[in-house]
């Protein structure tokens, strides 16, 4: 069973945006090179998206690549500035994906796209 219920449509103009565990949702394909990525489907507005929509990596204007990189470095204790040199993506944003990725940019793997944005209980540890 695939449990969906921390994912919403990523469709602004949609009925259920941003609804979690709507059940709109359902898998649709599977992608990666283990077939481990989803690609989800919404029956209210007929779109298909990416499960990796809407975490971290994707509220970024980066390419993954880079944005990969920045969490790596950070992931690595690398100080925001030092980050942004390493990496040449500006300071502004190096802060933005320190605040994104939380604490998970330490796991930074795959399992940091399997949170949701709105998933940060644990802010405080
Ligand atoms: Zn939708």
């Amino acid at each position: 069973m695939d449990d969906l219920s921390r994912f919403c449509c990523l469709h602004s103009d949609c009925p259920d945006y941003g609804k979690r565990g709507a059940e709109n949702l359902s898998v649709c394909d599977r992608y990666g090179p283990s077939k481990q990525r989803r690609m989800l489907y919404c029956r209210t507005c007929g779109s298909r998206f990416s499960e990796r929509k809407g975490t971290a990596l994707f509220h970024s204007h980066l390419p993954e690549d880079r944005a990969m990189a920045v969490l790596q470095h950070l992931g690595e204790s690398c100080g925001v500035r030092k980050t942004s040199r390493l990496t040449g993506v500006h300071r502004d944003t190096v802060t933005r994906y320190a605040r994104l990725a939380g604490d998970h940019a330490k796991a930074l793997h795959d399992e940091l796209v399997a949170f949701s944005p709105s998933n940060r209980r644990s802010a405080n540890g």
